[in-house]
């Protein structure tokens, strides 16, 4: 039988480590970046 082995540091919100900060040149306001494929949050294009 597998048991799955849970400790803190992985119940952290998938946002904050995904998902990273910055401050948008262009428009002045800050956008979340996705690490993984550099989309940004909310993006539907
Ligand atoms: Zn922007």
């Amino acid at each position: 039988m597998k048991v799955q082995a849970w400790v803190a540091e992985d119940i952290t919100p998938p946002t904050a480590t995904t998902f990273e900060l910055i401050r948008c040149p262009a428009c002045t306001q800050v956008h979340f970046v996705n690490r993984v494929d550099g989309k940004l949050l909310g993006d539907k294009s």
